[in-house]
């Protein structure tokens, strides 16, 4: 019988050679910073609603680039600074921005209760 676990034996050799190869081992990929925005600039009309009613300042025009559009898109200029209050997200006519609150870990802690 020539056959393996998994169909036939040559199959079965690649499969394990594979499994056991270095070039099948991937150097683990760069942690991706957390953001609280995520913009779908290709839908920007950069009428800068959202620049307007940032309370922190912390949104502006891309001048350095165009979108499919034709308008200088809106990116986000410090993430550290947004606070998540989606005050962009609802002025924005175009739906532009999805909105994430910062995970626990990374807010602040909360104050102590004070004792009378
Ligand atoms: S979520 Fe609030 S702080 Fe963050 S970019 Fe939008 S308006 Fe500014
Ligand atoms: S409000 Fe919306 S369409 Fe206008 S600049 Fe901001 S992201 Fe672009």
């Amino acid at each position: 019988m020539t056959g393996g676990l998994f169909g036939d034996g040559l199959r079965t050799r690649k499969c394990i050679q594979m499994a056991i190869s270095p070039i099948a081992i991937r150097p683990p990929r760069p942690p991706v910073p957390w953001t609280p925005l995520v913009i779908a600039d290709e839908r920007c009309k950069g009428c800068e609603l959202c620049v307007a009613a940032c309370p922190k300042a912390v949104l502006a025009l891309d001048r350095g680039r165009v979108n499919l559009l034709g308008y200088h898109p809106v990116r986000l200029t410090d993430a550290s600074a947004c606070t998540s209050c989606a005050f962009c997200a609802r002025v924005c006519p175009d739906a532009v921005f999805t909105v994430w609150v910062a995970p626990r870990e990374a807010q602040p802690a909360p104050r102590e209760e004070r004792v009378r």
